[in-house]
């Protein structure tokens, strides 16, 4: 036999023998449009889940997948489930009856981050063990709270930390980072976190650093209420650099007339730190609303010190009244006026889905006055504050290193909503991205961000955490009339591993984790 002969009978031979690759799986998801997390562009592969693992993604012609269960994606996106940075779901996963997390998980969302703008639930352990006794049905990503800490260790009034104050914090950030947290959270203008220095913050995230945890902050200011947005994000940068570890700027935003129009100026600051090698991001939620304590959002942080009942004894004093309401009204302005103030929780209804313009008409007072009325009753009076511009929502939404997020908390619709909203306004009807940036942003950048182990990807050794959509029904429906309607169109969400909506319906399965940094198995 000649040579070639012989050469070309081999390769016959080994191509006969060649078999296919056999693969034993529990779920089989194929037909798919599959977006893996880092491309831009979809693949046409398959997907193979064994356990709490993705076993498989590539091709179909190379493998020969015995699977228990097949889901016929036809048509869909299928992608990592979605992360959402910077929630306040924990105040729900405490309680078992709402512990499944169904605004979140109907978004697609397969992991909150919880313990966000400072405040987190202390000490975290009990409340991990609280979350795995009655089940949760998303992941969880813990960050421990800067506000949380000084109320323990310096309490609620207006002072500076001693040298012995700031370390016995450390010894706490130090002892929840042990416990499984990622990083610290500050929400620096909110009383008591407003209160303290910038070295304050430094000492603190050191130990974050040291256990290779982020900063995570709410900023001092994201209007002009004390020392301006871009002097905040500065005191961000400064706190990164200075304590060597990354810095994740929450729901970044222009909040209020007087800083309108100053994101590009934020985005060079932010761009210009980022070449010379500091590591800082943000995330962003896509409404023109932010929401927030009405207190928060328009009484002066002086007069709050040591708590409501000192903030009312100051308010009946004569001498400081006048003050007291001079900087409300100053608040309410730089807010954008009365009208733009949407009462969204109350104990008292008679206020609920009001602005502030029209509840001070019915008192027959001022705005200002008609504050402080509203505050007397009850604890927990929240606003949808009309405060922003939609060319600076756009202009942040197109960089490369902002991320989704939900500031998910009741009362605003964007705790129902924010990721099927971006993706249906900004992707579909506005484009101001694409949906394969919309999909990185929403999973692997975050989990690269937060350095959550093996999430945030379609890889072979990555957990199965996988959603299905539907690109023409996904949608979201929360709005400020009804802030607490589920989103449409996602057809399947696995969380490790396990189907928690299948065609749309929750199953009520609870498979969320307390995740920790060393999830590499
Ligand atoms: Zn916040």
């Amino acid at each position: 036999m000649q040579l070639k002969s012989f050469l070309f009978l081999l390769l016959i031979i080994s191509l006969c023998s060649c078999q296919k690759k056999e693969i034993i799986a529990d779920i089989l998801i194929k037909n798919g449009i599959i977006y893996n997390g880092i491309d831009n562009k979809p693949s046409e592969s398959i997907l193979a889940i064994q356990g709490d693992k993705i076993i498989y993604i590539g091709k179909k012609k190379n493998v020969n997948i015995i699977a228990k269960k097949t889901i016929d994606a036809k048509g869909s996106i299928v992608c990592p489930g979605f992360i959402d940075p910077h929630t306040h779901a924990d105040r729900e996963l405490r309680k078992p009856e709402k512990a499944h997390n169904q605004p979140f998980l109907m978004q697609g969302v397969t992991t909150v981050v919880v313990g966000n703008d400072g405040n987190s639930f202390f000490p975290s352990t009990e409340f991990k063990t609280l979350y795995e006794s009655h089940g949760i049905g998303t992941n969880v990503v813990l960050m421990v709270g800067h506000n949380t800490l000084r109320k323990i260790v310096v309490g609620r009034s207006n002072k500076k930390a001693s040298e012995e104050e700031i370390k016995n914090m450390q010894t706490l950030v130090q002892r929840e980072m042990d416990a499984g947290c990622f990083g610290l959270s500050t929400g620096l203008y909110y009383a008591p976190g407003s209160y303290s220095d910038t070295k304050e913050i430094i000492a603190l995230a050191k130990i974050a650093a040291q256990n290779e945890g982020i900063y995570d902050t709410h900023l001092r200011d994201e209007s002009s209420y004390t020392i301006g947005l871009k002097a905040a994000v500065e005191e961000a940068i400064e706190i990164g650099e200075k304590a060597n570890l990354p810095i994740h700027i929450s729901h970044i935003k222009c909040l209020g007339v007087d800083v309108w129009n100053q994101s590009l100026d934020i985005i060079k600051l932010i761009e210009k730190s980022r070449l010379e090698g500091i590591d800082i991001t943000a995330n962003q939620y896509p409404y023109d609303a932010s929401a927030t304590g009405l207190q928060s959002a328009v009484v002066p942080r002086w007069a709050e010190s040591g708590g409501k009942d000192s903030l009312y004894i100051r308010y009946n004093n004569s001498k400081l009244k006048p003050k007291i309401l001079g900087d409300t009204r100053k608040n309410i302005t730089r807010r954008g006026g009365p009208d733009k103030l949407l009462i969204v929780m109350t104990e008292d209804s008679t206020f609920l889905g009001k602005n502030l313009l029209e509840i001070s008409k019915e008192q027959a007072l001022t705005p200002e006055e008609t504050v402080f009325e509203i505050l007397k009753v009850g604890t927990t009076t929240r606003v949808a504050s009309f405060n922003m511009t939609s060319e600076d929502i756009s202009n942040f939404m197109r960089q490369p290193w902002v991320v989704t997020g939900s500031d998910g908390n009741t009362g605003h619709p964007r705790k129902y909503g924010s990721f099927p909203r971006k993706y249906r306004k900004y992707v579909k009807e506005e484009k101001v991205i694409d949906i394969g940036t919309f999909i990185n942003n929403s999973s692997a950048k975050t989990a690269a961000i937060f350095k959550i182990p093996k999430r945030g990807k379609l890889q072979e050794g990555y957990y199965a955490d996988i959603i299905i959509f539907d690109p023409e029904k996904y949608k979201d429906k929360a709005n400020y009339e009804n802030a607490f309607l589920y989103a449409e169109g996602l057809e399947y969400s696995i969380i490790n591993g396990v189907i928690a909506i299948k065609e749309g319906i929750y199953n009520q399965k609870r498979n969320g984790k307390v995740l920790t940094k060393k999830d590499v198995k």
